[in-house]
């Protein structure tokens, strides 16, 4: 069978393409790795930027976008994209898995991306055992303990955020002295008592046996080393686009991202790019679905001339 559209990832992205192919009664379907493969939102705490549903947890919206999807008919497929290959002189998509392969006329590639990792010695092997990248997944389990985010951006705001509430001290690693975040976010992190903001400051090392004991820093400015006792770490450095099996397929600008506009257009005719993987201003849920339907206009256009 060849689809009309492949969509790959099912975070915000994937899953408007998926409401908005259904509507325009496209045959298509959603490869995802994972369930909600593709889908940051899920993992965040709470979403206050989102019109019409002021304070919605992340988990909830993007059930109620799945949901939305299935009830009009949208496809699934779990499984994993190894690469994508072009036939018939690339009017036909390709996508190989390890099972099988699927073909499509066009493609929506709304991937998403991964968080970024520091790199320092502790962090591969503490992973899951007090380093994490998701205070809303485990934040839980650090209840009246001390932990430290690592981070500047609305990520590692929102994180430290929701870790003040339950935990007994909160610190901010920071490597400026200003934060990223937005406005209102920094207000309400800087009213926390029980937060105390580290600035100009790296973290070098976590150390502990099967466990986050300490957390070695460095002032970037005066070059002072501090260890800091610790019971966990939130590292909420940024993302990077999930593009490994496109980096040869397609031109990505320096940080990775897929060269396309708001229409999705890639370089490859019928080769759409949506959500956070694309070069784009603003990375949030609001843009991200906006993406999804925006492609699916694209495809449509595309289907038309062949
Ligand atoms: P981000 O905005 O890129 O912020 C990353 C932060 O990590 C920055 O403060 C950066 O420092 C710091 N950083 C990067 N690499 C580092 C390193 N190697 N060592 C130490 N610090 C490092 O990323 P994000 O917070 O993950 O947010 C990603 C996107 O999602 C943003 O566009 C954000 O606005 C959006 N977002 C939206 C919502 C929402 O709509 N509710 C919620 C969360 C996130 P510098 O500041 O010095 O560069």
């Amino acid at each position: 069978m060849i689809y009309d559209v492949i969509i790959l990832g099912s975070g915000p992205a994937g899953l408007a393409a998926a409401i908005y192919a259904q509507r325009a009664r496209l045959s298509a379907v959603v490869l995802e790795k994972e369930y909600m493969s593709g889908g940051q939102v899920v993992n965040t705490y709470e979403v206050d930027n989102y019109p019409g549903l002021p304070g919605i947890g992340g988990f909830e919206l993007g059930m109620k976008y799945r949901e939305h999807a299935e009830k009009l008919g949208a496809q699934f497929i779990n499984i994993e994209a190894r690469h994508i290959g072009l036939e018939d002189e690339g009017r036909v998509k390709v996508v190989y898995t390890d099972k099988e392969e699927y073909r499509a006329r066009t493609l929506i590639l709304a991937m998403g991306a991964s968080h970024r990792k520091l790199g320092v010695p502790g962090e591969r092997e503490l992973a899951g055992m007090g380093v994490s990248y998701c205070a809303t997944c485990d934040g839980a389990f650090f209840k009246g303990r001390t932990v430290t985010v690592v981070g500047g951006g609305d990520v590692a705001v929102e994180d430290a955020l929701f870790l003040a509430r339950g935990c007994a001290k909160v610190y901010v690693i920071h490597r400026r002295d200003e934060l990223r975040a937005a406005a209102s976010l920094q207000e309400r992190l800087k009213k926390c008592e029980n937060v105390e903001f580290i600035w100009d400051t790296e973290l070098t090392e976590i150390t502990g046996e099967d466990h986050v004991d300490c957390l070695k820093i460095r002032n970037r400015k005066d070059g002072t080393e501090r260890v800091l006792d610790v019971d966990g770490v939130f590292i909420a450095v940024g993302t990077i686009p999930n593009t490994g099996i496109i980096t040869k397929l397609l031109q990505l600008d320096e940080y990775g991202y897929i060269r396309a506009g708001e229409d999705g257009k890639t370089e490859i005719p019928g080769i759409f790019a949506a959500g956070d993987i694309r070069t784009k201003q603003l990375r949030q849920i609001v843009t991200a679905v906006s993406d999804g339907a925006n492609a699916i206009t694209s495809v449509q256009e595309y289907l038309n001339t062949l």
